[in-house]
């Protein structure tokens, strides 16, 4: 297969830049696994791929204390509503998101700064409002809680909904047979090598799939660097996160459903946490 671009990686990245990139005219394909399950997330020796958007659930906010961020966070929410129209699919919630740190956090008044120079809405509730205003949450003294706008994304619908439209746009998905071995997932679609040329770069896979396109992107997160796809390596630090999935019983989920999304600062930053709103 000859292309003018090959996307390697189907995450929220891949998928996006496929789905833009198509749209361009550019003859396109996206290689990379569907929805690595959640077992395989950390990656192991059978299978390195290892992926950040396997599950539902991602928090999109408007508020941090770094102003490009909060510019690219509220541009991408801007977009949300209209890639779901074009696809007929659902993938974003808005709801408010509580960001809960120590008063005298450099991260509070960084929030409030960017609110007031981005003209984004902002609220910080004292200790004592927040005891009033946000029953289901218990806060620290020394803490306040700062309310922005934001939402939930389901990163699944969000990726089906970004490779739907590039297909529409006679983009390709390469995403290969997934095969299970000593239970195992095993992807046969990754991206073994990637070999420049002049003019272009072959891309192979697992399952010995060769493509040529004239660019390589290459949106494989964490992966890079453990699947050596790139003559160098990249300035990476990957560090581990704990995950909890937790499945609350009806009456329990009833209690919280006027919770917002939570960013919880620690005072240690290694106390840090973030929780989701229930998104089933
Ligand atoms: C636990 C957790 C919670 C998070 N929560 C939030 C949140 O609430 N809000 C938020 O904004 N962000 C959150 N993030 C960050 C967000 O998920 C990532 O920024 C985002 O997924 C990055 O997108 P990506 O496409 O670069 O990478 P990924 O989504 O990880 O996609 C990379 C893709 O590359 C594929 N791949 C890897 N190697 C190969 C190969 N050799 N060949 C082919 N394909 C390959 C993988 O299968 C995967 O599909 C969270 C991350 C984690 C880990």
């Amino acid at each position: 297969m000859q292309v003018d671009i090959a996307i390697v990686g189907a995450g929220l990245v891949g998928s996006a830049a496929f789905r833009y990139l198509s749209q361009n005219q550019y003859q396109t394909v996206l290689i990379g696994p569907k929805h690595v399950d959640g077992s395989s997330i950390a990656g192991n020796s059978d299978n390195p791929v290892v992926t950040s958007s396997s599950d539902e659930g991602r928090i999109a906010r408007t508020l941090e204390a770094d102003h490009v961020w909060v510019k690219l966070a509220i541009a991408s929410m801007a977009r949300y509503r209209s890639i779901e129209k074009k696809a007929d699919m659902t993938f974003y919630e808005r709801c408010r998101c509580v960001c809960a740190a120590p008063a005298n956090h450099p991260r509070v008044s960084g929030m409030v700064e960017s609110a007031k120079t981005l003209k984004q809405e902002c609220v910080v509730l004292s200790h004592e409002d927040a005891k009033r205003r946000l029953p289901w949450l218990a806060l620290p003294k020394n803490y306040v809680a700062v309310i922005m706008d934001g939402g939930v994304i389901n990163s699944r619908v969000m990726i089906d909904a970004q490779q739907s439209l590039g297909k529409q746009q006679s983009g390709t998905v390469i995403h290969g047979m997934n095969m299970v071995l000593n239970s195992i997932d095993v992807y046969k679609d990754v991206v073994t090598h990637i070999i420049q040329s002049s003019g272009g770069a072959e891309v192979i896979t697992a399952s010995g799939e060769r493509v040529f396109a004239k660019r390589v992107l290459v949106a494989t997160n964490a992966a890079t660097n453990h699947t050596h796809l790139l003559s160098e390596p990249l300035a990476l630090r990957t560090c581990t996160e704990t995950v909890v999935l937790c499945e609350p019983a009806v009456e329990t989920a009833t209690l919280l459903r006027h919770m917002t999304c939570l960013l919880y600062v620690g005072e240690d930053d290694r106390d840090s946490c973030y929780i989701l709103v229930c998104t089933r």
